[in-house]
């Protein structure tokens, strides 16, 4: 691994890898197709960035979100963007573009989401030998994923296309089913290599109030006592208005993002959350996944996430700087009733159906996440198990259930 340090002293500017990253790289450079599951702030990227400076060819790197790749090509050291191609425009144009990276440099670092990538190979041959396919956020392949699209199917035709290079799939959330899914998309064999998703500077809670106004006192104090950034998830547009409004009526640094603002308008408010010039973001689940700020101190949600992956992320996104985050989840006790009384009737209705059907499986997720709310033992081992791990601990020490509170 001497190598794949001496290239994160190079060009990355950083000692060496992280413990985390390490099997990651060297299942990769060993030629394995690997799923990588690191924590939120593990440093994914590095694990196919470093083995791509170590390899010849193209790498074509498979995100989400276009706004999740510019962050990335802007980041991405000199050395490294004078080979990295956005797959976005005119096709004749790109295919000389990756000719010449490959003609100078040997390699091509290409990053494109699944719709672009499908255009672009329909319409011609690829123009060099593509060595490895990297699966950015992988869990987004999954039906499991959030950001689930249609365009993620033609993945296994694609790669099949593209002369089946081997593959690395990173996600920072993987609970059995999502990995199933991963492993049932393409017919090779993976290594799974996961570290714990256990973040020990995060303090977990959760509090059922009786009615919204009791709950919006609570977060309203939470709120003036915040000791750093802070982002406020909300579950509809319609609550992320309401509530960014009551908190800028009472003299707070708040700015709302969701999907119903134009991109330029989420692409300014992001901005200036993240330069700290807004102090308190409330959003729905559109807003995070790629974002780079590491001092998020509080991650509150004014109602529960419909399933514990979406919780997980949505956490994921405090104290990225290992410094201590508070993240606290609100319910109100009839808003849980009626969402309990949905599911029963749900899972009866989906019962007397058919089991396999996505949306019963979605009501068993909905189900954890329930769960979750009303349990009394550790939080953190709740996520652990959930994801497959074994917790060490009977006790956490900084969740709500241990401390007593
Ligand atoms: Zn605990």
């Amino acid at each position: 691994m001497e190598d794949a340090d001496q290239i994160c002293r190079v060009y990355f500017s950083k000692p060496g890898l992280r413990i985390h990253q390490r099997p990651v790289v060297e299942a990769v450079l060993a030629g394995d197709n690997v799923i990588g599951v690191l924590a939120t702030g593990g440093g994914k990227s590095l694990t196919y960035q470093v083995p791509y400076m170590l390899t010849r060819g193209i790498t074509i790197v498979v995100s989400p979100l276009i706004a999740l790749i510019d962050d990335q090509v802007n980041g991405l050291p000199t050395a490294l963007k004078a080979s990295t191609i956005i797959l976005s425009g005119d096709n004749g144009m790109l295919s000389k573009s990756i000719s010449t990276a490959l003609e100078n440099t040997g390699r091509c670092l290409i990053y494109t989401g699944p719709e672009k990538l499908s255009h672009f190979v329909g319409s011609q041959p690829f123009p060099g030998d593509v060595c490895r396919l990297v699966l950015d956020e992988a869990h987004c392949a999954s039906e499991w994923g959030h950001t689930f699209r249609d365009a993620y199917l033609l993945l296994p035709n694609l790669w099949e296309q593209l002369g089946r290079p081997q593959i690395q799939a990173m996600t920072a959330t993987a609970s059995a089913s999502t990995l199933n899914d991963l492993m049932a998309m393409f017919p090779v064999s993976f290594k799974v290599i996961r570290s714990s998703i256990y973040r020990s500077n995060l303090h977990l809670s959760a509090i059922e109030h009786q009615a919204t106004e009791h709950r919006d006192n609570h977060l309203q104090m939470l709120v003036r006592n915040r000791v750093g950034p802070v982002i406020i998830y909300a579950n509809s547009r319609s609550y992320v208005d309401r509530t960014s409004k009551w908190l800028c009526d009472i003299g707070l640094n708040v700015e709302g993002f969701h999907a119903g603002l134009t991109t330029s308008v989420r692409s300014d408010i992001q901005k200036r959350f993240i330069a700290g010039e807004t102090e308190i973001l409330v959003a729905t689940i559109a807003f995070g996944m790629g974002i780079d700020k590491s001092d998020v101190r509080h991650v509150f949600h004014v109602e529960p996430p419909s399933t514990l992956e979406d919780y997980q992320q949505q956490v994921g996104r405090a104290g990225r700087d290992g410094g201590p985050s508070w993240c606290v989840v609100f319910d109100t006790m009839n808003k849980r009733r009626h969402r309990n009384d949905a599911l029963r009737t749900g899972m009866k209705l989906a019962k007397d159906l058919d089991q396999d059907l996505f949306s019963y499986k979605l009501l068993l997720r909905k189900l954890e996440m329930e769960r979750f709310l009303k349990f009394g033992g550790c939080r953190h081992n709740q996520l652990m198990t959930y994801s497959g791990e074994s917790p060490s601990k009977r006790k956490c020490g900084h969740c709500d259930n241990c401390c007593g509170r």
